[in-house]
């Protein structure tokens, strides 16, 4: 089983797309085992966007992270990475499938609704900066009978 890291941007708090994006999540079959939130510093985001550094746009992007509180979330299921980054879509909306998230609900290349970590590496590292141990929560999914078949619940455990 794995965790993965999603963060919902200050455009989709402020488009008041909240539930809808968390429900898209829960509808798939992924659950969540923390989610919190926050108003980002500077700090964290230079850390977050280290990869972005050199770019011209890295303060702006940076900025438009702290323009409101994010929500943060980890979400958990077999292949999760994976699960949650097809879900997601290309990171230019415009450019985005319909049926994925920024595909559906964004048009900007910089407002596009969520981050989701992209590696298992990664993740483990994003999980590490945004959570603390006791914030994520591991309890029993009731329904795990119907969202896997017996081979890939045990992949999930
Ligand atoms: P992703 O979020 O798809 O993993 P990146 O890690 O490359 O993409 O970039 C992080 C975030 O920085 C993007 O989600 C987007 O908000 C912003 N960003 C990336 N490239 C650009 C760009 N060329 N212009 C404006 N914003 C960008």
């Amino acid at each position: 089983m794995e965790q993965t890291l999603v963060i919902l941007k200050p455009c989709t708090i402020q488009r008041g797309l909240m539930g809808e994006i968390i429900s898209r999540f829960e509808k798939k079959g992924l659950i969540l085992a923390g989610a919190k939130m926050v108003w980002l510093t500077d700090e964290i985001l230079s850390e977050h966007y280290a990869h972005l550094k050199e770019k011209p746009f890295f303060q702006r992007v940076k900025d438009a992270m702290r323009t409101s509180p994010v929500i943060i979330c980890c979400w958990q299921g077999v292949d999760a990475v994976r699960v949650v980054r097809n879900l997601t879509g290309v990171t230019n909306g415009r450019n985005a499938q319909p049926g994925t998230i920024r595909g559906d609900y964004s048009i900007s290349m910089q407002e596009n609704i969520i981050h989701a970590s992209d590696s298992l590496e990664t993740a483990a590292m994003e999980l590490k900066r945004f959570f603390k141990k006791e914030e994520l929560f591991s309890y029993v999914p009731t329904l795990l009978s119907n969202l896997y078949a017996d081979d890939e619940r045990d992949a999930y455990t």
